[in-house]
């Protein structure tokens, strides 16, 4: 059963990532602090195998001539507002919305972070960023 869920969720990641590939010309991804969202969600974080993902995104992009870029996790894009740059410090991993103080704007968590991600400095992808 487990080589069986472990098959499924390779097929899966190999699908998801040729598709990002085919469609996408650059792409970026943040480096996840995976130990504080397991501490949060607990073990279905690990199941998620972002790791795995990564290597094979990683792979499928330069095989395809296609650029990945990696935010390192210390860069602060679900707290700085990206319309007016406020960071909130007291933003936990489990506030998915939030008002920012300094100009009023209801902001989304996710869509915030990927503005941010898009739209900051970016470095290309290494093995060595893992
Ligand atoms: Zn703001």
């Amino acid at each position: 059963m487990h080589r069986h869920v472990a098959w499924q969720r390779d097929d899966w990641q190999w699908k998801t990532a040729r598709q990002l590939a085919q469609t996408y010309d650059v792409l970026w991804i943040e480096d996840l602090n995976l130990d504080g969202m397991k501490r949060l969600w607990g073990r279905k974080v690990s199941d998620l195998a972002f790791h795995s993902f990564t290597q094979k995104l990683d792979y499928l992009m330069r095989a395809n001539g296609k650029v990945l870029y990696k935010r390192d996790r210390f860069f602060a894009s679900s707290k700085t507002h990206f319309a007016c740059g406020y960071v909130n410090d007291e933003l936990t991993l489990a506030d998915r919305e939030w008002v920012c103080p300094q100009c009023g704007e209801t902001v989304q968590r996710d869509i915030n972070a990927a503005r941010m991600i898009k739209h900051g400095r970016a470095r290309p992808w290494s093995k060595d960023h893992l």
